[in-house]
């Protein structure tokens, strides 16, 4: 990673105030990690509370001061987004019009009322067929390398395409958002 793209990583989540945006500004206009891949929010993140940018004298005190007190805004909960813990959390419903969620210890999303049952995985990989059939072209190039996204990521791409899923019996139904 080079130097004046550190004060650039900065300079952009002091304008834009979230990790991902960030990251996807960042990749468009060419750059990459050391590695040479694109950043994504979680190395943007790590970027952004590494005081050794502060004390090599990359950034000045007061941009990484902004940035600081931006961050523990973030975390006292003012933008922090709620943390869900499965794929499908709060998207599933059951035919009988229940809620699913998955129990402790459990790898099955269960219907309290009718106790209809789906693997963790199963549904996992519907929704993945349905994204990956979808016929768009953004969600199915965001999907390409769905095994090696992270859990967050991976639910990020659901939240924002998939509007609802229903698990009958022996069906499951997807809506996603309507594209423009
Ligand atoms: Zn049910």
């Amino acid at each position: 990673m080079n130097l004046s793209m550190i004060l650039t990583v900065f300079q952009t989540y002091r304008r834009l105030r979230k990790f991902k945006t960030v990251a996807e500004h960042l990749n468009a206009d060419g750059h990459r990690t050391a590695n040479g891949v694109e950043l994504s929010g979680q190395s943007v993140a790590r970027i952004l509370r590494d005081k050794t940018h502060l004390d090599d004298g990359l950034i000045p005190q007061e941009l990484w001061d902004e940035v600081q007190a931006i961050l523990a805004a973030r975390e006292r909960g003012g933008n922090a987004k709620r943390r869900v813990a499965h794929l499908c959390s709060g998207l599933l419903r059951c035919g009988c019009g229940q809620a699913m969620y998955v129990p402790t210890n459990s790898k099955k999303y269960v219907c309290q009322k009718c106790r209809n049952k789906i693997a963790k995985d199963d549904l996992e990989a519907i929704v993945y067929e349905n994204l990956r059939l979808s016929g768009n072209k953004q969600i199915v190039e965001m999907i390409q390398s769905w095994r090696s996204l992270s859990f967050a990521q991976k639910r990020e791409i659901v939240e924002s395409s998939v509007q609802n899923i229903i698990a009958e019996d022996k069906k499951v139904t997807l809506s996603l958002f309507a594209f423009g």
